[in-house]
């Protein structure tokens, strides 16, 4: 009997990790969440799939998902739960992992693709740029319950990497702004990065909570966004 909690990487099957495909094609079966592409669910043939996904009030509680698969875990050679992006990115990963180990089971996690990476690789934005960002904040922008405050996030230098945060998105501008950023400061949205339907829109923080947004989407906040200042990168490169 063996337990893996596996990132799917961000939606395209090919981005899946070689390791990853391993584990699952051998997998009787997959516990997986709602943002795993069916393409992705298709690399394990003999399993059988429980959709524990979860979306805000809807969908199994964390307690009855860790305790699926603590009875799972007996019951099967090859158990999978299978996660969007990486496992112990804004995923629960880590409860999971010490639900199965308090209950007795070993578990071996499986890194994958985080969106938080690969959303704004996929939109072409390089998230550190030499002399514009020298750091990257990865931040949930989901309740305020988690109590993130984002007056205290706004530093210049600093690329924000917002996920969970579609809903709130008006107020956290307000907040990046309350706390010093310009309100022309660029931001690039993009939903569904890796996916054929990927979309990507350019606003600043000023027009972030009028823009039609769908979830999942990845929000990126800073001067890597902006054209403009990356031209002045390299111009200054030449003087
Ligand atoms: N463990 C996941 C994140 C889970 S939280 C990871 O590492 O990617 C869910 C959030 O991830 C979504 O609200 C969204 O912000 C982001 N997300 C996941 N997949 C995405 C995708 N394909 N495109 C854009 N955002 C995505």
């Amino acid at each position: 009997m063996s337990v893996y909690l596996v990132g799917a990487g961000p939606g395209a099957p090919d981005l899946v990790t070689v390791r990853a495909r391993e584990v699952l094609a051998r997998a009787d079966v997959v516990v997986h969440d709602r943002l795993v592409d069916p393409r992705v669910l298709a690399l394990a043939p003999w399993a059988y799939f429980i959709d524990v996904g979860k979306s805000p009030g809807r969908g199994p509680s964390q307690e009855t998902i860790n305790q699926l698969l603590c009875d799972l875990a007996p019951r099967h050679t090859c158990v999978v739960r299978l996660k969007g992006g990486d496992p112990f990115v804004f995923g629960r990963g880590g409860e999971e992992v010490r639900a199965l180990r308090e209950a007795g089971y070993d578990v071996t996690v499986v890194a994958g693709i985080s969106s938080a990476l690969a959303a704004p690789l996929e939109a072409g934005i390089s998230i550190t740029e030499r002399t514009l960002s020298q750091a990257v904040t990865i931040v949930t922008g989901r309740s305020a319950r988690e109590g993130v405050d984002f007056r205290r996030l706004a530093q210049p230098g600093v690329t924000l990497v917002i996920l969970m945060g579609v809903q709130r998105r008006g107020e956290i501008a307000s907040e990046l702004i309350e706390g010093g950023l310009a309100a022309h400061t660029a931001v690039a949205v993009i939903e569904r990065a890796s996916h054929e339907d990927q979309r990507v829109q350019r606003v600043t923080l000023a027009s972030l909570g009028a823009a039609a947004v769908e979830s999942p989407a990845v929000i990126v906040v800073g001067e890597v966004c902006d054209e403009a200042a990356l031209a002045r990168v390299a111009l200054s490169e030449w003087s």
